[in-house]
């Protein structure tokens, strides 16, 4: 399998990146190549140009402060799951990071080419939408921040304009808060580990140990991930209990409507699955806050 012909761009800055884009038309954005590389070969994508800033400086790492946790777009998997940082203040991300794909991926995979790519099977947009990230994006008119709630607008389909490359992801400071526990947990695929449903669930409890936060997301099962809005408000102000956490859970399927269905997987069963993983993650996000 051949890549079609394209043209190779090498910036050394961001702005030249950006430049480079607005110049040539049907152009893309090469970081580590792990999701473009392979549509190229099997001709799905077929840019003309590819404007690599693999080795741009100055758009990786990871930098905690007590607003929250700022990482670099080009941050790879296993700097991510591998982090410090933000195994203290945000684990559940370092967590979903240390389950994509395997060692190649992890190692060559960035945070912000996976968001752009916006594959409704990755980890990162189902985790970043129970955290309520930030995605900042950097085109010809300088900076913007986009809510993840807001980025994910369908399949393989972002809030990204055309000309914008994504420069960070910052996740609030859950270890701040006192009693805040967080669980990702998915289903994977078999062969390559996508997740066929992935649940991303955060608990907070108050002092006399009742639920004062919940943000539970759902991947995999719909075009985008989506917040499962229903079952965090049945756990609202409730003692975190094995019963009340199952009845949460089983109205995370109010959100799921229009599930996806393939050869792997109907959209019933994913549904199914959705509604299992939600309870295990709840249960250990309490257990975690506790
Ligand atoms: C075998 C295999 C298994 C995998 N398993 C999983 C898994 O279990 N879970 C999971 O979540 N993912 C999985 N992936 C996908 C992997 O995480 C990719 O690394 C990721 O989707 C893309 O990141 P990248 O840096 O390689 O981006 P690239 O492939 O370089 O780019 C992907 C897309 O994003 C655009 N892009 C890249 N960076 C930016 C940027 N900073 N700003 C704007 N646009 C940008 C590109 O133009 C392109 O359209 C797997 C991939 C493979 C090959």
């Amino acid at each position: 399998m051949y890549t079609a012909e394209f043209d190779y761009h090498r910036p050394a800055t961001l702005a030249e990146a950006i430049k480079i884009l607005g110049k040539n038309k049907n152009s893309k954005v090469l970081a580590g190549g792990h999701s473009l590389l392979p549509a190229m070969k099997l001709r799905v994508a077929e840019p003309a140009a590819l404007v690599d800033i693999g080795r741009l400086k100055g758009l990786s790492g990871i930098k905690a402060s007590k607003k929250g946790v700022k990482i670099g777009a080009l941050t790879t998997h296993a700097a991510v799951a591998a982090s410090k940082d933000l195994t203290k203040a945000c684990p559940l991300l370092a967590e979903a990071a240390a389950q994509i794909g395997d060692t190649q991926v992890r190692n060559r995979g960035t945070m912000g080419g996976s968001l752009a790519h916006a594959d409704p099977a990755a980890d990162y947009p189902t985790v970043l939408m129970a955290l309520e990230a930030v995605i900042t994006a950097t085109g010809k008119n300088g900076g913007r921040d986009i809510a993840a709630a807001k980025f994910f607008k369908d399949i393989f389909t972002t809030a990204l304009k055309s000309g914008e490359i994504i420069t960070a992801i910052t996740v609030p400071a859950y270890n701040n808060l006192p009693h805040m526990g967080g669980c990702y947990l998915k289903h994977r695929h078999p062969a390559s580990s996508y997740a066929v449903v992935g649940v991303a669930a955060m608990v907070g409890l108050g002092e006399n140990g009742v639920v004062t936060r919940t943000s539970i997301a759902v991947g995999g099962v719909t075009g985008v991930a989506v917040r499962c809005t229903a079952a965090e408000k049945a756990l609202a102000g409730m003692a975190p209990t094995a019963e009340n956490i199952a009845a949460a859970a089983a109205k995370v399927a109010a959100a799921l409507g229009h599930p996806m269905g393939d050869h792997y997987a109907s959209g019933e069963y994913r549904v199914h699955l959705a509604t299992v993983l939600a309870k295990r993650a709840l249960t250990a996000a309490v257990e975690r806050a506790k």
